[in-house]
């Protein structure tokens, strides 16, 4: 099959939801545009930005890495280690390879020596590894953005994760959570920056096929953690669904961020980021989310901004620091 836009080369990526196919260089320039619309769409970014990028070494967030330092943008990325045996080791390997042949060095937070690695969190609070590591990686994002004067965070979400996420809400009615999602969250007074989600438009398929071409080496393995995720059978669901009408994806995704959706009324009041919770937690519950009074304030033990007089990853180390001491106190005895 020729590509569809200069019918001279053979196509290498077949869409069917856009009825089109491209060469690789064809694609290039197909994939940039989707990203660039949908950042100029929703006014997610501005050229005078600097953008945190966080890199967890995979695809989507080294292909949104790629492209926005190929748009001009100033970034700089952020890699969290989780401190998962292996898999963290190998996804930081992946990030520091990539921002090398950029001529980049990363960010990185190690939770091991902030004292929180989330297998060994988790098990001492007996919560699920995603519903911390969403609290984690949330308060680390804002607080490297806020701390090195970045103006927005930028997250590698794709498509088919906000579809997944959107069908998730849908199905159990979750209306406020429904309220806040979006692919810009903006910021707020009190130390709260801007997040958004420039991926927004492009599918998953889409970015593996511009990372695969691009030649960009991204960790393929699933953090180990995911396996019980409850968004993976939303996605599943919606890749049938897809298959068989391609195109449902960004329809469905389009309506839902449509400002005329009533779904949506009220949430420009609703869209506190500090709220954004574990958005990116596969299976995660919005359990960790903070109540709301006004505007933020500073968090008496740490100083980042919240809605309670402690946030919420302050008062999850100290029920870790709890568990930690009842536990040795128990071996000591
Ligand atoms: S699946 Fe995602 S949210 Fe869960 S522990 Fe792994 S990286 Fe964190
Ligand atoms: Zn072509
Ligand atoms: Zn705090």
């Amino acid at each position: 099959m020729k590509c569809k836009r200069c019918r001279r080369a053979e196509a290498a990526v077949e869409l069917p939801s856009h009825h089109s196919a491209f060469c690789p260089d064809c694609f290039f320039v197909f994939f940039r545009r989707q990203v660039t619309e949908g950042i100029h769409k929703l006014r997610l970014l501005s050229p005078e930005d600097r953008v945190l990028v966080c890199v967890s070494g995979g695809k989507d967030s080294l292909v949104l890495w790629d492209v926005l330092m190929d748009e001009g943008y100033e970034t700089e990325g952020l890699y969290i280690d989780l401190g998962i045996d292996g898999y963290s080791g190998r996804s930081k390997e992946k990030v520091q390879a990539y921002a090398a042949s950029r001529g980049k060095t990363p960010i990185v937070v190690e939770l091991a020596k902030e004292g929180i690695p989330i297998p060994e969190a988790a098990r001492c609070v007996r919560m699920q590894e995603c519903s911390i590591c969403g609290t984690v990686k949330r308060y680390f994002f804002n607080r490297v953005a806020a701390e090195r004067q970045f103006t927005v965070v930028a997250t590698g979400h794709n498509l088919d994760d906000e579809t997944a996420r959107l069908l998730g809400n849908v199905l159990h009615w979750q209306r406020d959570h429904l309220a806040r999602q979006h692919p810009l969250l903006p910021g707020a007074d009190g130390g709260l920056v801007r997040k958004v989600k420039p991926l927004w438009r492009v599918s998953e398929v889409e970015t593996a096929a511009y990372g695969f071409l691009k030649g960009i080496d991204y960790v393929t393995e699933e953090c180990p953690m995911s396996e019980d995720a409850t968004s993976l059978v939303y996605k599943e669901a919606l890749s049938r669904i897809e298959d068989r009408m391609p195109g449902t994806r960004i329809v469905f995704y389009k309506g839902f961020i449509d400002p005329s959706n009533p779904l949506r009324k009220g949430a420009e009041a609703a869209a506190a980021p500090e709220d954004d919770a574990v958005e990116d937690a596969v299976g995660a519950t919005d359990a960790d989310v903070e109540e709301r009074v006004g505007t933020a304030g500073a968090c008496v033990e740490c100083g980042a901004p919240t809605y309670a007089e402690t946030c919420s990853y302050c008062r999850l180390k100290e029920r870790v620091r709890k568990a930690r001491e009842l536990r040795a106190a128990r071996v000591a005895r």
